[in-house]
């Protein structure tokens, strides 16, 4: 079954959902999600706990779970793009790379901090926290980026 297929199944196969919309850019892409929704079948007990447990894993690889809703940079009086700073770190620590001297995410950090504000610049004020849907604590993970990226700078 192609990783779509679970995804497309799972979806579906929750209480009340009627129409699950899928982007396909291929006929590849289409012909697959016909070949498990023509005769759809939900997801059994086993592959419902399966995807948790997937989910479970990949979920422990994310240093912060920001899900990039960008609620949080509005108000932001320091113009911090904090979504950006969050994804490229999670990239560098997906890999443990906490140790290593360079990646191309440290000058992605430059790209994304010009015009904008770096993340050492946050002044602590909580509004982005009081925002924040997943109740990440982003000031203490802005901490961690501009130690990450900033440590050369
Ligand atoms: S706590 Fe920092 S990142 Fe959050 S809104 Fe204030 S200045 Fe911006
Ligand atoms: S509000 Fe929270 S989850 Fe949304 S982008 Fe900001 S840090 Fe990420």
């Amino acid at each position: 079954m192609s990783v779509p297929s679970w995804a497309i199944r799972f979806a579906t196969s929750l209480p009340n959902v009627m129409v699950v919309l899928s982007g396909m850019s291929s006929m590849e892409q289409m012909q697959d999600n016909l070949s498990f929704m023509e005769d759809f079948r939900p997801l059994n007990e086993e592959e419902r706990l399966l995807c948790f447990r997937a989910a479970e894993i990949i979920n422990s690889k994310i240093a912060i779970p920001c899900t990039a809703c960008s609620y949080c940079t509005d108000g932001c009086p320091m113009n911090i793009p904090i979504p950006q700073f969050f994804s490229i770190y999670n990239e560098d620590m997906r890999e443990h790379l906490e140790e290593k001297r360079w990646t191309i995410n440290f000058t992605n950090n430059g790209i994304i901090a010009k015009n904008r504000g770096k993340a050492s610049e946050c002044i602590g004020c909580g509004q982005c926290e009081s925002v924040c849907p997943q109740h990440l604590t982003i000031i203490d993970h802005l901490k961690d980026v501009a130690k990450h990226y900033e440590r050369h700078s």
